[in-house]
């Protein structure tokens, strides 16, 4: 395993020892490791290339505190900075001014997008909401199915094209699109409060994928877009995120798979490239392992 960025910063300056301020060779002699800390992290070549410079123009001429030594002080700068990049604190889903709220899901096949769906159902109605899933992924085999299951085991009703385990409702067609207006439809006018659409994904990103979402974005006019995206993708994360940017557009970001090995590097990858804030994170197959996105958590699970 790797060691951490801090007990490697601390040897870098073991010997350096009642300095003032950090000068342009304390800094050099950090990028280094700065550098490898967040490759191991697989947070993007390009982004690291980045933050690496906004951590050299921060640092250079600060004062190093009386409690920490020149590679504490470092780690500090870097930390504050992830945090700050990550988002600061964390930011809600926002509602809309007339009911209901509409949540899309974005994402490549396997990213996580149906598990989540019943997770931030889950969420939702534990605080007080009246969520209704909308099962507008008719590419994959078994899907919707999927979906029924998710949303039986939150208790939350599921609109979907076929009528299935728990569905109390039938969609006019099978047209994704028309399965996402009429799920929206639905949700106003049985008074649900928040409708949340899972669309379908691809292996890889494709334009025919790409456009059913944005057609589907069109229709519904979601109040958020969330991009789903599984953390160990390491270093497509970046270009998977700009496709999806480009290709349907997007509010914010879930970071699933969590429970694995992954470091989380992709949060730091795409809010640098999109500049959109991760909101939620999944760690694992149940419904309850998710968690509201907490940035400096992941600034240190990025640095460990
Ligand atoms: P979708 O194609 O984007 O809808 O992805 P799914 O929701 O079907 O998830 C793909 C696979 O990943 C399934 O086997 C899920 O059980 C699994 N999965 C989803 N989220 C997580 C997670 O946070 N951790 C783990 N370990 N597995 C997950």
């Amino acid at each position: 395993m790797f060691n951490s960025l801090s007990d490697r910063l601390t040897s870098t300056f073991k010997n350096l020892k009642g300095k003032g301020r950090l000068t342009d060779a304390d800094i050099d002699a950090t990028a280094r490791e700065i550098r490898r800390a967040l490759l191991d992290a697989d947070v993007a070549v390009p982004v690291v290339r980045e933050f690496i410079g906004q951590v050299k123009e921060r640092a250079l001429g600060s004062e190093v505190s009386q409690a920490l030594n020149p590679g504490q002080q470092v780690v500090k700068i870097v930390n504050d900075e992830l945090v700050q990049i990550l988002g600061g604190d964390t930011r809600r889903i926002s509602l809309a001014k007339n009911p209901p709220t509409v949540i899309m899901l974005v994402g490549l096949q396997g990213a996580g997008k149906t598990t989540l769906a019943g997770k931030l159902s889950k969420h939702l109605k534990d605080q007080g909401h009246t969520p209704l899933l909308v099962a507008a992924d008719l590419q994959r085999p078994n899907a919707v199915k999927q979906l029924q299951v998710n949303g039986e085991r939150a208790g939350v009703p599921v609109f979907a094209p076929h009528p299935g385990v728990s569905s109390e409702f039938e969609a006019a067609t099978g047209d994704p699109v028309q399965v996402a207006r009429d799920g929206v439809a639905e949700a106003r006018n049985r008074q649900y409060d928040v409708v949340i659409v899972d669309t379908a994904g691809r292996l890889g990103v494709d334009a025919e994928l790409m456009e059913q979402a944005a057609n589907i974005r069109t229709a519904v006019q979601p109040d958020e877009v969330l991009f789903v995206i599984d953390a160990m993708i390491g270093q497509d994360a970046v270009a998977t995120a700009q496709a999806f940017n480009d290709g349907v557009g997007f509010t914010g970001v879930v970071l699933t798979k969590l429970d694995g090995d992954a470091r989380g590097g992709a949060a730091l990858s795409v809010r640098s490239v999109t500049g959109k804030p991760v909101m939620f994170a999944s760690t694992g197959e149940a419904l309850t392992d998710f968690e509201v996105f907490h940035p400096d958590r992941m600034a240190s699970r990025i640095l460990d």
